[in-house]
C-alpha cells in the first residue's frame, strides 16, 4: 500500500473532496454571526501600570498594537525601557516588603477571588479583545482563554490559605519579586497562569506582556485595579524584547518565569546563570498525535483537527506531527482532507469562525518559508481550499505526507496551522519517532485500548500525555516540558512550588 496520498503529477484527481464533504460543506454554509465590539472600550493610548498608577513611559515612547485580521491599529501601548523596568521592580519590592509578604494567606485569597469574579464578570470584553489583538476565532477565546484565566485565578485563590498542606507538613515562603515573560499565543491566560501562583503564594509581580498582544494583560491590570490590590503587588510593563531582558536581568528580581521561544529561553538562561534568580521556562514543542488503527478514527480527527488547526496552530503544545498507523493511513488521510473542507477561515469575531489569523506578519513569514521548505524536501502538501480575506495575516489548515523524520517540516516547530503526517507499524516504533525530537512537551495518543495508553504514556518523553483527546487543560493539572520544551511546571500542586521557597 502507498504510504502518500497521491503520486506526483496526479494530485488534482485526490485533492478534491469527497461527495460526501461536499454535501457537508453545503449544507452547512452559516451566514456571519459577528459578535459586536460595540460595547467594547479600547483607550487610543496605554500607559505602564507600575505601582498600582498608570504611568507614562520615562522613553516617552509608544508602539502600535495592530489588529492581523484587519490590520487596523487598535492601540498605542507604552514601551517601557530599562528605567520603566526597574520603577516597577523597586514598587514591586515596596509592595512585597511593605504588604503583601506580610498579609494572611486568607486575606491575599480574597483579592484574587475577586479578580477571579471580575474576569467572569468582563468575559465577553476580554473574549472580544483577545480576538481583535491576536487573531483567535472568538468560540476559542470565549470558550477556552478567558473561562480557564478565571479557573486559574480561582483555583489558585484557593490554595492561598493551605500553602503549609501543599508539601505534607513542611512550612514555605516566598521568594520575593517575579519577572514573568509572556507570549502571544494565550495572552490572558499566560497572565493568569503567571501570576495567580505567584500572588496566591505571596510574590508581588512585573509582568511583560508580547509586543503583538498586549490588551488584555492591560484590560487585566484595569480589573487588578478595581479589586483594590495593593499597589505594586502586580504591575504591567509592555514592550519589545529588550523590556523583557531588562526585566529578566534586573538584579532584583528573585525570579525569573517564561514562556516563549526555546532560543529567547536558552538566551535568559545564560544571562541568569551564576545568579540565585530561580527560574522556569515553557518553551516549544514538535507534539506527536500518535493514532493507532483500532481507534475511534472520525473522533481521532476531530482531535487532530482541534490540536493542529483550531488557533491557528498557534499552541505550544499542537499537535503538529501526525503519526498513524500504516494501515490506516489512507483512510485516516482522507477523513482529514474532507473535514477541512469543512473548517471555516476567516473574521475572528465570527461565531462560526474554526480557524482565524496569524499573529503577525512576522509569524505568516515564518509558516511560509517552512512550508516552502516541506515542498522541497519533497513532501506532498494539501492545502484546504478557504477563501483567504483580502486584508489580514492567513494560512490556509496545511498538511504534509510523505514527509521523511529527518526533514525541516518534521523536526521544527511551524507554530502555523500546518501538519506533518507519518507513519508507524508497531506501538515501539511510535514510540521511538514520537520522541525523536528535541522538543517533549505534550502528545496524544488514540486507541481503543487502555493498555495500550498506559503503556504508551510511561514511554513517551512529554510532559503532558492526552489519551483519546486532545488540547485539554486544567488549573488543577501540572502543565511542562521535557528536554528543550522546558522545565518547571504550572498548574497544580507542582506549579506552586515554582513559586516557593520550602523550609
Ligand atoms: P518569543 O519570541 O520567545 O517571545 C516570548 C516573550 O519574550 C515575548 O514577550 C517577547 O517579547 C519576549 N522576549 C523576546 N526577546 C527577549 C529577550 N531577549 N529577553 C527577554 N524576553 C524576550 O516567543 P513568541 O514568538 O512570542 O512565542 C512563540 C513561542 O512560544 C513558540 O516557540 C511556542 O512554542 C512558545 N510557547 C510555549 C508555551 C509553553 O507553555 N511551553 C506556551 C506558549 C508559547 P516580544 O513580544 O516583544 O518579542
Ligand atoms: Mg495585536
Amino acid at each position: 500500500m502507498s504510504h502518500t496520498l497521491t503520486k506526483p503529477g496526479s494530485t488534482e484527481v485526490d485533492r478534491k473532496p469527497s461527495a460526501a464533504a461536499l454535501e457537508f460543506g453545503q449544507a452547512w454554509e452559516y451566514a456571519p454571526a459577528p459578535e459586536s465590539p460595540d460595547h467594547v472600550r479600547i483607550d487610543p493610548k496605554y500607559g505602564l501600570f507600575v505601582g498600582g498608577r498608570w504611568v507614562t513611559p520615562r522613553s516617552g515612547k509608544f508602539f502600535p498594537t495592530v489588529s492581523p485580521s484587519t490590520e487596523q491599529t487598535l492601540a498605542e501601548v507604552a514601551e517601557a525601557n530599562a528605567q520603566d523596568v526597574d520603577d516597577a521592580v523597586k514598587a514591586a519590592r515596596e509592595a512585597y516588603d511593605k504588604y503583601w509578604s506580610k498579609l494572611r494567606g486568607a486575606d491575599r485569597a480574597k483579592y484574587i477571588f475577586r479578580i477571579a469574579r471580575a474576569i467572569q464578570e468582563k468575559a465577553r470584553e476580554l473574549a472580544i479583545v483577545e480576538s481583535m489583538d491576536g487573531g483567535k476565532p472568538i468560540k476559542e477565546s470565549r470558550d477556552v482563554d478567558v473561562p480557564l484565566a478565571a479557573a486559574h485565578f480561582f483555583y489558585h485563590a484557593g490554595w492561598a490559605d493551605k500553602l503549609d498542606y501543599a508539601f505534607q507538613g513542611r512550612r514555605v515562603r516566598p521568594l520575593g519579586v517575579a519577572g514573568q515573560i509572556i507570549p502571544w499565543n494565550f495572552p490572558l491566560l499566560m497572565a493568569a497562569w503567571k501570576i495567580a501562583p505567584a500572588i496566591a503564594c505571596g510574590n508581588t509581580v512585573v509582568l511583560k506582556p508580547a509586543e503583538t498582544t498586549p490588551l488584555t494583560a492591560l484590560l487585566l491590570a484595569k480589573i487588578i485595579e478595581e479589586a483594590e490590590l495593593p499597589p505594586g503587588v502586580v504591575n504591567i510593563v509592555t514592550g519589545a524584547g529588550e523590556t523583557g531582558a531588562a526585566l529578566a536581568n534586573h538584579p532584583d528580581v528573585n525570579k525569573v518565569a517564561f514562556t516563549g521561544s526555546t532560543d529567547v529561553g536558552k538566551r535568559i538562561q545564560r544571562a541568569i546563570a551564576g545568579s540565585t534568580k530561580r527560574l522556569t521556562l515553557e518553551l516549544g514543542g514538535k507534539a506527536a498525535n500518535v493514532v493507532f488503527a483500532d481507534a475511534p478514527l472520525d473522533q481521532a480527527v476531530e482531535g487532530i483537527v482541534n490540536g493542529i488547526y483550531f488557533n491557528q496552530g498557534h499552541v505550544c503544545c499542537a499537535g503538529s506531527r501526525l503519526l498513524v498507523e500504516e494501515s490506516v493511513h489512507d483512510i485516516v488521510v482522507k477523513k482529514l482532507r474532507d473535514r477541512m473542507h469543512t473548517l471555516r477561515l476567516g473574521d475572528p469575531l465570527d461565531k462560526n469562525t474554526d480557524v482565524g489569523a496569524i499573529n503577525s506578519k512576522a509569524q505568516l513569514q515564518r509558516i511560509r518559508e517552512l512550508v516552502d521548505a516541506g515542498e522541497k524536501e519533497g513532501a506532498e502538501r494539501f492545502s484546504a481550499p478557504c477563501r483567504i480575506p483580502d486584508k489580514g495575516f492567513w494560512f490556509a489548515p496545511t498538511f504534509f505526507t510523505g514527509a521523511s523524520m529527518s526533514s525541516r517540516i518534521a523536526r521544527e516547530e511551524i507554530f502555523g496551522p500546518v501538519l506533518t503526517i507519518m507513519t508507524f507499524r508497531t506501538p515501539d516504533e511510535a514510540i521511538e519517532k514520537a520522541n525523536n525530537t528535541m522538543y517533549g512537551l505534550s502528545a496524544g495518543i488514540w486507541t481503543d485500548k487502555g493498555a495500550k495508553i498506559f503503556y504508551m504514556a510511561t514511554k513517551l518523553k512529554a510532559g503532558v500525555i492526552w489519551g483519546n483527546t486532545y488540547n485539554k487543560f486544567d488549573p488543577s493539572s501540572p502543565f511542562g516540558g521535557y528536554k528543550e520544551s522546558g522545565f518547571g511546571r504550572e498548574g497544580g500542586r507542582q506549579g506552586l512550588s515554582a513559586y516557593v521557597e520550602v523550609e
